[in-house]
């Protein structure tokens, strides 16, 4: 949605624009500055544990305030950096920002297991660009528990090139880092790759959740869920809107669940007073 940025000029981004030439490269020359000016965002949603319905973890997701367009949604900016090679950049923020939240969190929450963080990283990044590198410097800058930094992979990105995200993956889990495999269902991987890549947890994907609703029997889900316990993972469910979701997912024995029944993406901000990790206010 486009945001009125005062004066008379508003200019509304449409969906479409994006992949178009001149919209697009205009995008990208913008995305160059955008980190330096501090347009780009990290927000956070909350990924509950549904026995108890605690605070597990967060996951990471980047908003954009560009200047002109009003926000920018991930699908918006996100190909485009990826394609433009400054997504090494973005990604590199976006865990800088992440392990600088997941310490205040902990420092708050003294809680076992300990909260969580969960960071979406794009195939570039793994593939073309120095992710080890990166993730070893946020790690050694910021005190955080071992295992508590995740790094969300998508199957496609991972069959991209299977040998080497194998031997990347295996890499960072050596540096203490967990992985989650992102969007679960809808890629066409074979389930074999589930047990040659070192993933911890699988987050299925929202169709999943959708399906929930429809009264039908939730073969599917349950079937992923068992499939992942048997092979040693935890599971995430995403897109869970409201209670009869909640309520349906924990009976089907997922761990945990994240969707706008338990809150949306919020900022830094709101996310450390929901952990009670904001200073008291004067
Ligand atoms: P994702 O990693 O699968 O993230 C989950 C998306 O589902 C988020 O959209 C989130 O806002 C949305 N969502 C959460 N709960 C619900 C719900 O209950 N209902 C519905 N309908 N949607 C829900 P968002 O923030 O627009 O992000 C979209 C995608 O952009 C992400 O999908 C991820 O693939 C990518 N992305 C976001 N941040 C980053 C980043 O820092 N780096 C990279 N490489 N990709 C990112
Ligand atoms: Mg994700
Ligand atoms: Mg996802
Ligand atoms: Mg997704």
């Amino acid at each position: 949605h486009a945001k009125r940025q005062g004066g008379d000029r508003i200019e509304v981004f449409r969906p479409g624009m994006r992949g178009q030439g001149t919209d697009k490269l205009a995008i990208e020359s913008d995305l160059r500055r955008a980190l330096e000016r501090g347009e780009m965002k990290v927000y956070f949603q909350p990924i509950v544990r549904l026995g108890d319905r605690t605070i597990a973890g967060f996951e990471t997701l980047l908003r954009w305030d560009h200047p002109r367009q009003g926000r920018l949604m991930p699908h918006d900016f996100i190909p485009i950096a990826e394609e433009s090679g400054l997504i090494a950049e973005l990604g590199a923020f976006a865990l800088e920002r992440t392990a600088r939240e997941l310490s205040v969190w902990q420092r708050a929450l003294e809680v076992h297991p300990p909260i969580f963080a969960s960071v979406n990283i794009s195939s570039r990044q793994l593939l073309r660009h120095d992710l080890l590198h990166d993730v070893k410097t946020v790690l050694a800058r910021t005190p955080v528990e071992p295992g508590s930094l995740k790094l969300e992979l998508t199957e496609s990105l991972v069959m991209e090139n299977p040998e080497y995200a194998a031997q990347m993956m295996s890499r960072i889990r050596d540096l203490g880092a967990g992985l989650s495999l992102d969007d679960f269902g809808t890629g066409y991987s074979a389930l074999s790759y589930l047990q040659r890549f070192p993933f911890d947890t699988i987050k299925i994907d929202q169709s999943f959740v959708r399906q929930l609703g429809n009264g039908s029997r939730p073969v599917i889900l349950r079937a992923i869920i068992s499939l992942a316990h048997d092979l040693g993972m935890e599971v995430v469910a995403e897109g869970a809107e409201n209670e009869s979701d909640a309520v349906e997912l924990a009976q089907l024995g997922c761990e945990y669940a994240q969707g706008f029944a338990f809150g949306e993406p919020m900022t830094a901000h709101d996310a450390r007073r929901l952990v009670g990790a904001a200073p008291e206010a004067a």
